[in-house]
């Protein structure tokens, strides 16, 4: 059976982020807006095979609904782009970025982050995104491969990890990580 993807924003965790990076605070409720309107879009797809696609390829079944908290972008000083745990998503940027950082926190998800245990020369980020990586090529579509390397040029490590998988294939590397 297909878990359930929710998409949410929260106030209380888009402020506590603003209070913990020490900035002025935002307008929420056109942060609300920005994020509602994203999830308008979202919640128009077809839901939802994006657990069961991910599924398919790792054999691992997702355990339990997911609510990804969508925000427009985060305050100054924080730079992650988005975590999985709990899974938060920036939302201010093309709607396809948004899909697949959303595919990307799945996988992070189902492998309950698990990690490559080869490639020990190469960083922690580049060792942590070979397997997403590898798993995302078999999930996406030509177009978000090519969008997915775009959006990771700009980053050494997860640039390495898209380099590192299209050298070495993305069905070896993942029939060696679950073998
Ligand atoms: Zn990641």
């Amino acid at each position: 059976m297909a878990i359930n993807i929710e998409v949410k924003y929260s106030k209380i965790l888009d402020k506590l982020l603003y209070l913990v990076s020490n900035v002025n605070e935002p307008d929420y409720n056109e942060r609300k807006k920005i994020c509602s309107d994203v999830m308008t879009k979202f919640n128009k797809l077809e839901k939802n095979n994006f657990s069961e696609k991910i599924e398919s390829i790792t054999k691992i079944k997702f355990t339990k609904d997911i609510i990804f908290y969508f925000i427009p972008g985060w305050p100054k000083n924080i730079r992650f782009t988005a975590i999985s745990d709990p899974p938060i998503i920036t939302v201010q940027r093309p709607f396809k970025e948004v899909i697949n950082l959303m595919m990307h926190e799945l996988v992070h998800i189902n492998l309950n982050n698990k990690s490559i245990k080869d490639f020990p020369e190469e960083s922690k980020i580049t060792r942590r995104h070979i397997i997403v990586h590898a798993i995302l090529k078999e999930v996406y579509n030509q177009d978000q491969y090519l969008l997915d390397k775009k959006m990771c040029a700009q980053d050494n490590g997860f640039k390495k990890a898209w380099e590192i998988v299209d050298k070495i294939g993305s069905k070896k590397i993942i029939s060696d990580f679950f073998n």
